[in-house]
């Protein structure tokens, strides 16, 4: 492996994901109503439901 792939990996490893905050990223499948309350909490609003 050479320093530049390592810089890869090691990067792509610590990458904080925007939604669930976890490295590696824990999100549930996009699309999926887990996923789709994972955004809704992020964003503070509710696509069709009501709080
Ligand atoms: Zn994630």
């Amino acid at each position: 492996m050479t320093a530049r792939e390592q810089v890869d990996a090691l990067g792509a490893s610590q990458v904080r994901c925007l939604l669930c905050a976890h490295a590696p990223c824990d999100c549930p499948t996009f699309g999926t109503p887990e996923y789709l309350a994972l955004v809704n909490r992020l964003h503070g609003t509710s696509f069709g439901g009501r709080q």
